[in-house]
This record gives structure tokens, C-alpha cells and sequence, in this order.
């Protein structure tokens, strides 16, 4: 199912039609969550040990937000029920040739062209030129460097949608977890290799950031404050974005050094200098990441600066405008949680410290 020459996860290309059904509602009447169900390969074996080919279900579905939901029902309407979403019989229209198994990535390659193509299309079509993908001088973008944007995106989690927020830091887990994902085990080939350096890079952008605020000034605060400090004076910069095979096992390596690795987190105002046995938002056994979309208030990893207490004041703000429009038991929530947020700024200008005091 996975070759070298394709880099997809094998989790993707084992998606059959069905793997994702509609939610049962929950018993508040809400609808419940799409959960996407796939069979993994690499490393599954029988009590004798030999390797078992049709491979087994994965323990942890994937959580699937609405976009995700929709594309699998694209896929579905392309292939019979229970058969490969991707399956190359059914995927090449041009020759229409009895082809076994998953596309393999020429073919893959093309349709991420063509998708760019078509993009840029719909973007001038909509009146949206800058929105367009522009050319690549480094070639077609190809799966490999495909996989890394969404690594880069799994790693760094960006902020605003909170549902993404959620997926992202969900597969973050989920990939991270090298003991539940039966083809990540202690190897760090194809996505886990990738997650590695993007969370690597990301965490140097982050100490790159700690250290220009603290030289501008800010004050800084929270458990891990003096940590943060230390890890950020010790975090390699990384020039440019151009990366050496060697750097997966550099970065593999950067991120098992517990203690000394710096997660911005957004969506929480703050950072994390992860220690696994202080995480509050109990990181899986051996995982290297915090599962920073269950971030808790009080851990013994939270940092803080003055850009951190700014950002918490504007959010309160934003949080007050939405009360005063919303139903009145949505108000009340959304005016205390802006009240938990600005004592939260509180805390931090209260307790805050130069650099130099700290150290
Ligand atoms: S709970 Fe602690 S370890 Fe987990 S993300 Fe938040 S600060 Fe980091």
C-alpha cells in the first residue's frame, strides 16, 4: 500500500467508502461528531509474528470536521461502497484500466496541479486575484512538499477557527502518539519524519519570538518562566527553510529533550515549555507534544509575557461585544469568560518580571 514513491500516509490511502458515517445525534439532540474509521498496515502482525497484509482497524478514529466530511462524500460518489476512496481503478478516467489498488503518486502529483490550477481559476472567477497560488520556482509542488504544508499547518496550529484548531492539534496527538499509531511505533519516517521538523521549526519561531520580546522589554511569567528562559537561549536558529535529510533525525532528536521544547499556544495565550510529567492536558505515554487543545488552566508548563496579557485583554474585548448582540444566557457565558480572561491578564502583570530578575 505504501511505497517510497508515495508518500501519503497509508491511514489516507486505506479510506474505503463508509469509513465515515453521519453521526447518530447525541441524547441532547445534538448532532455528534463524524469520526473517520481506517485500517493501518505497516507493523501489524499475528501472535506468530508474521506480518498480517490486510492489516487491522486503527484504535483512535480521526475526529473529521465538516470539510473533510464533504470530501469523503465526493470520494464516495466516485467509488462503489466499501472500495478505496482513492482506488486507482476507479480514479483513472483517462484509460479506464483495471488498475489494483490505492493511486500511486505520479498520478496524485497531477491532481494536486490540477487542483492548483483550478483554484486559481475560481479565485479570478470570484474577483479574488491575490488570493490566487502563485507559480513555484522550485517546480511542481509534488506530494512530498504537499505533506509538509500540512504538517506545517499540524504543527503549528493556527489560530481562529477553532474547529481547525481542534483537528489540527487532534492529528498532532493522534501522530504523535508513537505507541497508538501502529505505523509510527519508534520509527520517524514519512509524516511522523515531517511532523518532526515543522514542530521543530515551529518551536525555534517560538524561542525566536521569546527572545526578541524579552530584548524589547516584555516582562514574562507563569511556573515555567525561568525554563522558557533557558530552553529559549538554547534553541538552535534554523536560516532559511531549506531542509537537510539529516535534519528529521536532528529535529526527532530536538523534540525528545523534554523540557527544553517551546508549543506557542494561541488559542490559550501563552506558551508551553513541555515538561510531559507536569502536562496537565495528560499528553499520551512517550508522546513529545502537548495536547494543546485540552491546554488546562494552572499547569506547571504555562509562560506568559506582556504580549500574552495585551492579546487576553482584546480577546475579553471581542468577548464583551459578542454578549452585548447575543441571547441573554449566551451573553452571560461569553461576559464570564472574558471576565476569566482579563484576570487572567491581571495575574500575569501582577506577577511578571524582567528577564533579568529572573535569571
Ligand atoms: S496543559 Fe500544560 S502542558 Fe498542556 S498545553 Fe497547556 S501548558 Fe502545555
Amino acid at each position: 500500500m505504501h511505497s517510497r514513491n508515495n508518500p501519503l500516509p497509508p491511514v489516507v490511502q486505506g479510506l474505503r467508502s463508509g469509513c465515515c458515517p453521519d453521526p447518530e445525534p447525541r441524547r441532547d439532540g445534538t448532532p455528534g461528531r463524524h469520526l473517520i474509521r481506517s485500517r493501518h498496515y505497516k507493523n501489524v502482525t499475528n501472535d506468530d509474528g508474521h506480518h498480517v497484509s490486510a492489516g487491522e482497524d486503527r484504535k483512535v478514529p480521526w475526529v473529521a470536521i465538516a470539510p473533510v466530511v464533504h470530501a469523503i462524500r465526493v470520494l464516495e460518489r466516485i467509488v462503489p461502497d466499501g472500495e478505496l476512496l482513492f482506488s486507482s481503478a476507479h480514479h483513472d478516467f483517462i484509460n479506464h484500466r483495471g488498475h489494483y489498488g490505492v493511486l500511486k503518486g505520479k498520478n496524485l502529483k497531477q491532481r494536486i496541479e490540477d487542483f492548483v490550477a483550478w483554484a486559481n481559476r475560481e479565485a479570478l472567477v470570484q474577483g479574488l486575484p491575490e488570493q490566487t497560488i502563485p507559480a513555484d520556482p522550485l517546480g511542481a509542488i509534488g506530494l512530498a512538499r504537499f505533506r509538509r504544508t500540512l504538517a506545517w499547518h499540524v504543527a503549528r496550529r493556527p489560530g481562529g477557527l477553532v474547529a481547525l484548531a481542534i483537528q489540527y492539534g487532534h492529528m498532532r496527538s493522534v501522530l504523535d502518539a508513537r505507541t497508538s499509531s501502529g505505523y509510527g511505533t519508534r520509527s520517524r519516517h514519512g509524516i511522523h519524519g515531517v511532523l518532526d521538523v515543522e514542530t521543530a521549526l515551529a518551536a525555534a519561531d517560538t524561542a525566536a519570538r521569546l527572545r526578541e520580546r524579552i530584548a524589547s522589554g516584555e516582562k514574562i511569567s507563569g511556573p515555567a518562566a525561568r525554563r522558557a528562559l533557558t530552553a529559549a537561549a538554547q534553541t538552535p536558529r534554523f536560516e532559511g527553510r531549506i531542509v537537510p535529510k539529516t535534519f528529521t533525525k536532528n529535529s526527532t532528536a530536538f523534540l525528545a529533550r523534554d523540557g527544553v521544547v517551546l508549543y506557542d499556544n494561541p488559542d490559550a495565550f501563552l506558551i508551553c515549555a513541555f515538561i510531559h510529567d507536569n502536562a496537565l492536558c495528560e499528553p499520551e505515554l512517550g508522546a513529545t507534544a502537548p495536547r494543546q487543545y485540552d491546554c488546562q488552566p494552572g499547569c506547571g508548563n504555562t509562560v506568559r509575557t506582556d504580549t500574552h496579557a495585551r492579546l487576553l485583554r482584546e480577546r475579553a474585548g471581542e468577548l464583551d461585544q459578542l454578549a452585548a448582540s447575543a441571547p441573554a444566557p449566551v451573553g452571560r457565558r461569553l461576559t464570564a469568560n472574558a471576565a476569566r480572561l482579563r484576570d487572567t491578564a491581571d495575574i500575569h502583570d501582577a506577577t511578571a518580571q524582567s528577564a533579568n530578575a529572573i535569571s
